[in-house]
């Protein structure tokens, strides 16, 4: 499955931070990349920074990569990683020109990211980095993706618990390619699916959707998620919306087939209605009165017509949005010299 044994790899590329930048061709040795999107995580990034370096330098003994996406943080976020990329040489950078959103940040880092496979994980150590062992050991036994889904989260409240249950039954309802609820952006692919999401160009993305929509070997493993160690969640309602809205429209058409049924409820409706008046008008001569009947149908019409345009809508703008080929993201930054040559531009 994997032409390159990984566990030979490590063998041959024992990863001690003495030997790491003798390596002619770093990306050669590279065997697993950690991407991690940042939005004002001031206080989380050292402490991830050295949770993740525990994990695999005494675990897993691999050579590995951090990229840190800055997500345009307002915060001293930047000068940490920066701090972070001086001491450390396998600690990457990119910062993005202003807040181009979670989703995007992280696939910043996929593209940027050179490992035979590659983890995407929170900055804020909801995802717990002693799991990243776990998740590479399903790789070497030869899924492709290793998706993790958690199970419960302490600090959530009834509210967002309540939302986000029912956002993944909008997106799976409608959605070709469902999704399981409770999933994150905690997630092992192989080298092979990262270089497909690259190839991707979609600006309302929801990675989750995309890579079920890629398929390859896909293993799930529950797990608990952690408190956020400091700061604040940065999905406001919002952002929730706009994922669940592309979770659906970005996989497919049937909320336009639902406008078609909706349409012909509505006419039928009508019609059957007319009909009930005809027949007691022929049977009693009896004309219905009232304006108010004539004023909720208009209203009820209206308010039916303004969805639909708006279902509609959607759709289009997505096509106009799409059609302007801008770049996903702007990367305004990036650390030491070498990764810039080897980044791939931000076309997405
Ligand atoms: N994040 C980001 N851009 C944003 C919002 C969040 O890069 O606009 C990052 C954030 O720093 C964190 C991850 O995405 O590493 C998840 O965000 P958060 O903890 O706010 O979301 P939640 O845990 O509520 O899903
Ligand atoms: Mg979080």
């Amino acid at each position: 499955m994997h032409p390159i044994d990984p566990l030979s790899m490590a063998k041959t590329h024992p990863d001690s931070p003495s030997q790491q930048d003798e390596h002619p061709d770093p990306n050669a040795s590279v065997l697993l990349s950690i991407v991690v999107p940042v939005y004002n995580e001031e206080e989380n990034i050292e402490l991830l920074y050295q949770r993740v370096k525990e994990v695999i330098e005494n675990r897993l003994r691999v050579t590995f990569e951090i990229i840190f996406v800055d997500d345009g943080s307002r915060d001293a976020s930047w000068q940490i990683i920066q701090g972070l990329n001086r001491r450390d040489s396998r600690v990457h950078g990119l910062r993005f020109s202003r807040n181009f959103g979670h989703q995007l940040a992280v696939k910043a880092g996929l593209d940027a990211s050179v490992g035979r496979a590659v983890i995407s994980m929170d900055g804020d150590l909801q995802h717990p980095p002693a799991l990243i062992e776990r998740m590479v050991d399903t790789w070497r036994e030869g899924y492709d993706t290793v998706t993790m889904f958690k199970t419960a989260t302490e600090e959530v409240g009834f509210m967002k618990n309540f939302l986000s249950i029912l956002g993944y039954k909008i997106i799976n309802f409608f959605s070709d390619f469902p999704i399981q609820p409770g999933g994150s952006d905690f997630r092992l692919m192989d080298r092979q699916v990262v270089n497909q999401l690259k190839c991707l160009r979609e600006d309302q993305l929801l990675l989750r959707s995309m890579v079920n929509w890629l398929g390859f070997r896909i293993a799930h493993i529950p797990y608990q998620a952690e408190k956020r160690f400091a700061g604040r969640a940065q999905y406001t309602f919002r952002k929730s919306l706009a994922l669940v809205v592309s979770g659906v429209m970005s996989f497919s058409t049937a909320p336009l087939r639902f406008v078609i049924y909706l349409g012909m409820a509505v006419a039928g409706g009508s019609f059957f209605y007319s009909l009930v008046l005809f027949i007691k008008w022929l049977t009693h001569g009896e004309m219905v009165q009232g304006w108010l009947t004539i004023v909720l149908l208009i209203l009820l019409m209206g308010g039916t017509i303004l969805i639909v345009l708006g279902i509609i809508g959607e759709y289009v703008a997505r096509i106009y949005e799409n059609s302007k080929q801008r770049p996903s993201y702007i990367i305004q930054e990036q650390t030491g010299q070498t990764r810039a040559a080897r980044t791939d531009p931000p076309k997405v």
